[in-house]
């Protein structure tokens, strides 16, 4: 794969292929836009095009240099990539760049480093990064990828070139899906449309489980509201957690947007008929607090509340709001 393989990326990679034409190369990149959105592999695709030995503007992909990095045995190309473990990027692990990048350049130009998910580090390795970005020599390249890009200090953002990454257009996400897997066109459009243009998002949705349960809760929140109630959800991790009340949300502001007349923005689309007809009965105010209410319910999960508890709390006030309690 090379820069050219990259889908939905267009004005990103012309920019960086600009800079590689130009040879003016920044020490830092930062590559940030949602998850799943290309960043990393960009990021890795660069790094070869700047080091291939045969091909001026991108990969040749064949050329040694160009499968080391492919192979992550490089010994110019350095990559933190702590993207299996989830872990934190520590301290340590920004030495061993420092160590890494403090050696002369054995087989090409450059010495690269990327760092994926850079939002990770401990403010401790940004600090310790901040110093690399400071004194790094010449022909170095650090590039960090990172979707929160609230999370980087201030100070490590300013010595970097910014790279946005938008996110994925529908018609990608639909070909790539389709490639990939055989969920129905309903199922299919419904996941893209959730998805925020992020394809890590997409296949995290295209499992049956989350579809089960999908199905589930729209018999729930719009015919059984009293059962909502007693509502147990199957999940392993806060990230299930996360992705169903992602979609009750979706859920109730799909109701908000028929009663606004904007029905063009609606994400459920495969349930229009269901959402209208909840519409016609449903009050703004109430849609505004309940939607509220489950933004509230993510937040304190995501700030390590007891999942069972405050999900039963937002389902009682969902009920209570619905009037069926
Ligand atoms: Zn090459």
């Amino acid at each position: 794969m090379s820069l050219k393989d990259i889908k939905g990326q267009d004005y990103t990679i012309s920019i960086l292929r600009k800079t590689i034409k130009n040879s003016r190369f920044s020490q830092g990149f930062l590559f940030y836009g949602n998850p799943g959105v290309g960043k990393y592999i960009t990021a890795l695709n660069f790094a070869k095009a700047i080091n291939c030995k045969k091909s001026d503007l991108d990969s040749c992909d064949k050329c040694i240099s160009c499968r080391k990095i492919e192979n992550f045995n490089h010994p110019d190309v350095f990559v933190i990539n702590h993207e299996a473990q989830k872990n934190s990027i520590k301290i340590d692990d920004i030495r061993r760049l420092q160590a890494n990048m403090s050696l002369k350049c054995y087989e090409s130009d450059r010495k690269i480093c990327i760092i994926r998910d850079a939002d990770k580090m401990t403010l401790q390795a940004q600090n310790s990064l901040l110093k690399s970005l400071e004194d790094l020599f010449e022909k170095s390249i650090i590039i960090l990828t990172v979707s929160n890009l609230e999370s980087i200090l201030p100070t490590v953002v300013s010595r970097c070139k910014l790279v946005r990454f938008n996110p994925l257009n529908s018609e990608i996400l639909d070909k790539i899906i389709s490639e990939k897997s055989e969920v129905s066109d309903s199922d299919r459009e419904y996941i893209i449309n959730l998805s925020g243009g992020s394809l890590e998002k997409a296949f995290s949705l295209l499992n049956d489980k989350f579809l089960k349960q999908r199905e589930e809760l729209i018999g729930l929140m719009s015919e059984k509201k009293d059962k909502l109630l007693f509502y147990e959800p199957d999940y392993e991790s806060r990230n299930d957690i996360m992705q169903i009340l992602d979609f009750m949300i979706s859920w109730y502001r799909d109701i908000l947007l028929i009663k606004k007349d904007v029905d063009s923005l609606v994400v459920n689309r495969d349930k229009i008929n269901i959402l209208s007809k909840i519409a016609k009965y449903s009050k703004l105010d109430k849609l505004i607090k309940i939607i509220e209410n489950i933004i509230d319910a993510k937040r304190k999960i995501l700030g390590n509340a007891n999942v069972k508890l405050t999900l039963e709390d937002s389902m009682l006030k969902i009920c209570e709001l619905e009037g069926v309690v």
